[in-house]
C-alpha cells in the first residue's frame, strides 16, 4: 500500500511540475515574440514627418512626435 501511495505522490508532483514547465515556456515564447511585433509599429512625427518606433514616440492628443521639442512647436 505504501508503494502505491508513493507512486501516486510522485505522479502528482510530475503533473504539477509539467504544468509549471509548460506555463514558463509559454511565457518565454511571449517575451521573444514581443520585440518583433513592436518593431513593426512605426509612427511618423506630426512636425517633421520622421518615422520612429511607437515606443520611442511622444504621444500628445492622438498625435505622434519624434522628440519633446517637436511636440511643443
Ligand atoms: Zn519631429
Amino acid at each position: 500500500m505504501n508503494i502505491i501511495r508513493l507512486f501516486l505522490f510522485l505522479f502528482l508532483i510530475w503533473i504539477i511540475w509539467s504544468f509549471f514547465k509548460r506555463k514558463n515556456s509559454r511565457r518565454i515564447q511571449e517575451i521573444q515574440e514581443q520585440p518583433i511585433l513592436k518593431q513593426g509599429r512605426m509612427v511618423s512625427c506630426k512636425y517633421c514627418g520622421l518615422h520612429i518606433p511607437t515606443e520611442e514616440a511622444i504621444h500628445i492628443d492622438n498625435a505622434n512626435f519624434c522628440c519633446i521639442e517637436h511636440s511643443k512647436l
